[in-house]
This record gives C-alpha cells, structure tokens and sequence, in this order.
C-alpha cells in the first residue's frame, strides 16, 4: 500500500528520518490496518520508504527501509536482529553485566521494537498492535540466532497505554522470579513477569556505576523519584554512609529493601521513604537537612495529588529545592528521560535552576545512553536521556 507524505516533511524522510508521524501524512482513504506494510511516496509518487503501519502515540509507523527492492520478510528481520546481537557481543563476554539492551528500535533499523536480556531470557517491548504483527518473525529470528532460555514480552499498545496483560511468558521455559541479574557486579532483582516494568532501567548502567565508583564514598546520598532503589544501592556499595530514597508508590519500598537484600546492604541502616518528594524538599528545609548528593530522576510527566509535575517546564524548580539541601561541595546528579528536549536545553534548565537560587555550579560530566541503547543521528529524539552531575561550588 502506497501512503503519501506533505510536500513539507519529504526532505526530511530523504535525509533518513525513520518516523511516520500523524501530522506528515496527507489526508487517508480510511483506515490501515496496524501492520500493513506500505511504502512512503510524495506528492510526484516518488519513492521515499518502506515500512509498517502501526499506531505509537502520534506516530503512525516506522520506515524500515529506504531500498525499494529490499523485502520486508522473514529474512530482513532476522538480519536487524543478527546484526544488533553482533554489535553487543562484548556484553555477552562480560561475566560481570547479565542485564542490557540488545535491540533498540529505530537504533538497531526497526522502529517499535526493543528487546532486552536478562540472564538468558529475552524480553521483547511491542510499542504498537502494528509491529506486533511481526511476532511470528521476531520470535522465529531469536529461535535461529540465540540458546535463550525463555522469551517475554511487554505490549504497550492497548487502547489508554495502561498495562494489562497477567501473563508475559511467551516462549521456552519460565524464569523463576526474582530473577537477580548483574549490572558490573552489582545485583539486582528483575520481575518479568509482573506488570509494566522490571524493576530496573537499564538505560542508567553507567551512571550508576560512575556513582559507585567516583562519587559516593563516605557521602550522604538523597535519591528521589527512587523506584527500586537502584541508585541508592550503587550509593551504597560506593561506600555512602547512608542512602535516602525517596518515591510516592507504595510498592517502592519492598522493592528497594529486596534490591538492597540482593546487594547483601543492611537496608535497616538505609532509609526508605514512601512520600511525594515536593513534601520530602519542604520537610527537609524545615529540618535543615543537607546531603553530600542529592540524585534527580523525575519522571517526564507526573500527576499527585496536589502536583502535576512536567519535566520540561518545571524541571528547574524542582532543581532548585534540590541545590537547597545541597551541602556546598556536593553533588547533584540530574537526570531527564523526556525527549521533548535535548542537552542543551536541559543546561539552560541547570543554569536557570542555580541563577534563580543564587548559588554557582560546575558540570562535572554528562551522560547520555550507553551503548546498548543504540541511536542513529538521523533520529535525535531517540537518545533521550541526559544526566548531568554538577558540583554545588558555593
Ligand atoms: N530513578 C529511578 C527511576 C525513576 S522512575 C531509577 O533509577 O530506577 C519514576 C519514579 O518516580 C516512579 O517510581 C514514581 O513512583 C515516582 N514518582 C512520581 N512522582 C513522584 C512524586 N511526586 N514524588 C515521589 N515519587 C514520585
């Protein structure tokens, strides 16, 4: 099926831009049907790509490829997948890291798609009905090309983008849960196999390794929006003396004493808080307390009860309550998943946050994903994380 663009976004597919979105495409004849595969032309029917139909928040699909005579089969992603699995081999070969990403979507030539591994078990991400249609290929390519144990999945496509399903298990045999994985030496426990998430981002691996290895010793550590935990236990193997998480869900803290209990870490000694951290800053200013570094990983788009939190206009407050009860000399990790912006506004955020509240700064270093996390250049939305670690000068 032949789908035309607006004569206003051709350049853009030319230079190689992978994503369909709602608003490039001209006006349909009806409906497609998630999966149909269909071939971008413009206005003067040229040919500029071939890919699938698929529903992903404003997008509608992915261009896959930009030769006219490849074939979108079997063979093609068996090929995406070797090559992906290739180019990871050197986390194959480390005993100490059992935990990373092994497709990342458009990265890795398959827009929708991610696919992740966990101590022999693969777990496949669907961000659409559209590229689950290719299922039977995805699996069939694992088949021939990996000795999985069992294989996964995580769809996030049902009609609100809440999660549903109570059974994740797809293929080969079940994985006993926790499953404790290795993250350079450092453990964690993953559940595949209970709701939308696993209890880990991979996507921070070498931030957190940074803050074992560099920055924690002998330091007090605020980790909010803390999840799992997970950076509070690199904190702690670092050699903090004492870490502070800090999330609004219930089940965080269970979670981060057993991410903790993995890591052979006393979590009595820790302290493990179930708040909203806009009340946690409040309640801190009024007993005047300061950490040696304070970890910000919000999430792009938050709702509490009082507070509606939206990275890319409240950021820089929520970095000044965390300067607040930075001790002089101490360290703020600022993280940001939002693709909505890039770096360098997340820099105008930091200076914003500190000229605001009168205190002066150096970013130390900057992160953005780790390799496993592949991006292309021609898909700069696709390298969404930025973590800056800035020093609190005065
Ligand atoms: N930093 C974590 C990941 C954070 S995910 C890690 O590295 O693993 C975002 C978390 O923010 C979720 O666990 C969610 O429960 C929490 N959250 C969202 N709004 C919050 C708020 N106002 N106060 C505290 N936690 C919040």
């Amino acid at each position: 099926m032949k789908v035309k663009v607006k004569s206003s976004f051709v350049k853009r597919f030319e230079s190689g831009y992978p994503l369909i979105s709602e608003e490039s495409l001209q006006k349909l004849n009806g409906d497609i049907a998630e999966g149909t595969l269909i071939e971008v032309i413009n206005d003067q029917n040229k040919f500029l790509g071939k890919g699938y139909y698929g529903k992903q928040n404003k997008g509608r699909g992915w261009i896959l490829t930009r030769n006219q005579k490849e074939n979108i089969d079997q063979a093609f992603f068996e090929g995406k997948i070797k090559k992906a699995l290739d180019q990871r081999k050197s986390f194959f070969r480390d005993s100490d890291t059992t935990a990373f990403r092994v497709f990342n979507g458009e990265g890795d030539g398959i827009g929708g798609l991610a696919i992740d591994y966990f101590d022999g078990y693969y777990l496949m991400t669907w961000y659409s009905e559209g590229i689950y249609t290719f299922k039977n290929e995805v699996i069939t390519s694992l088949e021939n090309l990996t000795k999985f144990k069992g294989l996964y999945e995580k769809k996030r496509f049902d009609a609100k983008g809440s999660y549903m399903e109570d059974d994740d298990f797809v293929a080969g045999e079940r994985a006993e849960f926790p499953l404790i994985v290795k993250e350079n030496g450092m453990h964690f426990a993953v559940y595949l196999n209970d709701g939308a998430m696993v209890g880990v981002f991979l996507d921070q691996r070498d931030v957190r390794k940074r803050i074992r290895d560099t920055y924690a010793k002998g330091k007090s550590v605020l980790n909010t929006f803390s999840y799992t935990g997970a950076f509070s236990v690199a904190a702690a193997l670092g050699g903090a003396v004492k870490t502070t998480s800090v999330d609004l869900a219930n089940r965080s803290k269970s979670k981060t004493i057993e991410q903790f209990a993995v890591n052979g870490i006393d979590f009595e000694s820790q302290d493990i808080i179930v708040e909203d951290v806009f009340h946690y800053f409040k309640y801190a200013v009024r007993k005047q307390l300061k950490f040696d570094m304070v970890i910000l990983d919000p999430p792009s788009f938050a709702r509490s009860k009082k507070h509606t939190f939206s990275a890319g206009k409240d950021y820089p407050k929520l970095l000044e309550q965390a300067i607040e009860i930075t001790e002089k000399e101490g360290i703020i990790v600022a993280s940001s998943n939002c693709s909505t912006f890039d770096m360098k506004k997340f820099k105008s955020f930091i200076e914003k946050a500190f000229t605001q509240s009168g205190h002066t700064y150096k970013i130390l270093e900057e992160y953005g994903l780790p390799k496993d996390f592949k991006t292309i250049k021609e898909f700069k939305e696709g390298n969404y994380l930025k973590v800056a670690i800035i020093k609190k000068l005065t």
